[in-house]
């Protein structure tokens, strides 16, 4: 099947108010051009210089998602024009894009990455010190950086129903911190594997790459 046959039988089954995000990460041009052409504007990808580069190769009504973990020296240089950084947690982090914001005079919107998965590979703020952490970020007052919801990761297994409890807990936590923000409506959870169970459990947002574009040679 091609890319755009992919897309199409991912984007009937997702319901219309959830955002498809198409995960092109070591992915080729060409690849992301099919999915353009087939419709696809929101694109993620998990290293700035990588995004940088087929940002400049490709239209520009494109929004570019940042998925990874990012290193704080090089927000820099996706703050221009990135849409959204999915995996922010740290208050360090918050203030560089902060800063990236007000340098470039725009508001960038982020994502608060909350740790759900029981591995201890994942990054995230864990829950018990998320109502700190929001305290510390409603006082700093940023001015350039809006929260705009949590992206969280379900551990990497087969057992659905322990994929399925931790995407239900980051949604009680979604649902309970909503208030605090005034545009706090992204609840970014799901991949390849997990996006119709992320779904059932609340998500508005899926990342997925490898259901859209095939599996991944990191060999590369
Ligand atoms: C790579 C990646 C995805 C997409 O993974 P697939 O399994 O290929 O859909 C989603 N989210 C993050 C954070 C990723 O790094």
């Amino acid at each position: 099947m091609s890319i755009a046959q992919h897309l199409s039988e991912i984007k009937d089954e997702l319901p219309s108010k959830v955002v498809l995000v198409a995960v092109s990460k070591t992915k080729p041009i060409e690849d992301l051009e099919q999915a353009y052409a087939a419709g696809q504007r929101v694109f993620g990808e998990n290293k700035v210089q990588e995004m940088c580069e087929k940002h400049e190769g490709l239209p520009k009504d494109i929004q570019w998602h940042m998925i990874g973990h990012v290193q704080r020296n090089k927000i820099k240089y996706m703050a221009p024009f990135v849409s959204l950084i999915h995996g922010v947690d740290s208050i360090k982090t918050l203030k560089e894009v902060d800063k990236q914001g007000l340098k470039n005079k725009r508001i960038i919107p982020v994502l608060l990455q909350v740790k759900i998965a029981k591995e201890d590979t994942k990054f995230g703020i864990e829950p018990s010190e998320l109502s700190d952490f929001l305290e510390e970020v409603v006082n700093l007052e940023l001015k350039n950086v809006e929260i705009q919801g949590f992206m969280g990761m379900a551990s990497n297994q087969t057992k659905q129903e322990v994929v399925r409890e931790e995407f239900s807990i980051l949604k009680t936590l979604f649902n309970k911190y909503q208030n605090q923000f005034s545009n706090f409506h992204t609840l970014s959870m799901g991949m390849s594997g997990d996006y119709k169970i992320a779904i059932e459990e609340g998500s508005t947002m899926v990342r997925v790459g490898s259901a859209i574009f095939g599996t991944r040679n990191y060999a590369i």
